[in-house]
């Protein structure tokens, strides 16, 4: 069968070599704990600069006062370290064992071709979007009733000041929640694989931005109008309410539970 045959021409040859690569490591891409490996891992190296960063502002007063809620000081980074014991905690109790599981029940195909730039750029976007109506809703729900807010979600409020680790410290029910709601949106968008795995990285990147305590110049809610980004959601940890959506501003918008 030639290029023009199966599809290849049609795909660009900056992503087939890449997809091409890594269907050559089809038991990694099926191991089950994929999942858990991959969201652990890009969340600890997300995570790294602003442990740096923090720690610098701990040394250097004109970094430090680069954060929102202040100057850090040393106990900053001891709770970086406990934030840090609970999230592998929840990995370990709930996240690893559940995906590990859906992992083996799952038959997921492997496309021959790569996903065009424009493809993945939709795929991702949408992904991202249906993920935060998704969160909205979840949140919300989750400050609505006491009993979830009390069991589920309180734990994740233990950091009025947030910092970059924080984004993953939750229960180990809420943190295996978004993990599902995540899996579940490409799932739904029938996205290719390499866009699904894009996603979450950005997923990933977005939620540690939300919690970094930085007002970044480059941050994407700088760029992208609608994006509310680390100020957006510190207001939400300060105010213990209100901007349920994780990267958004429209549906807090659209239902009058925009503040800040
Ligand atoms: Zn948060
Ligand atoms: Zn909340």
């Amino acid at each position: 069968m030639d290029d023009a045959s199966s599809g290849r021409a049609e795909s660009p040859m900056i992503l087939q070599p890449l997809w091409d690569h890594l269907k050559t490591h089809k038991e990694v891409l099926l191991s089950p704990y994929l999942p858990t490996l991959y969201a652990f891992v890009t969340h600890v190296l997300l995570c790294s600069p602003f442990l740096l960063l923090d720690a610098l502002g701990c040394l250097c007063a004109r970094v430090g006062s680069c954060r929102m809620s202040g100057r850090p000081g040393p106990g900053l980074l001891q709770k970086w370290l406990a934030s840090f014991r609970r999230v592998i905690l929840a990995y370990v109790l709930a996240v690893l064992p559940v995906t590990a599981a859906l992992q083996c029940l799952r038959s997921p195909a492997f496309p021959e071709v790569a996903p065009s730039g424009l493809q993945l750029f939709a795929e991702v976007s949408a992904c991202l979007l249906l993920f935060d109506m998704l969160f909205f809703i979840w949140h919300y729900i989750m400050h609505r009733v006491p009993w979830l807010y009390r069991n589920v979600h309180r734990a994740h409020h233990q950091n009025r000041s947030p910092f970059a680790m924080a984004a993953q410290d939750a229960s180990p029910a809420e943190l295996l929640s978004l993990l599902l709601l995540a899996l579940l949106s490409a799932r739904l968008l029938g996205c290719h694989p390499l866009s699904e795995l894009l996603f979450h990285l950005l997923n990933s990147w977005l939620a540690v931005e939300d919690h970094c305590g930085y007002d970044l110049p480059w941050g994407l809610h700088q760029l992208l109008p609608g994006m509310g980004g680390a100020p957006h959601h510190q207001a939400h940890h300060i105010a213990q309410k209100g901007n349920y959506a994780p990267y958004f501003t429209h549906w807090d918008r659209l239902f009058g539970t925009r503040i800040l």
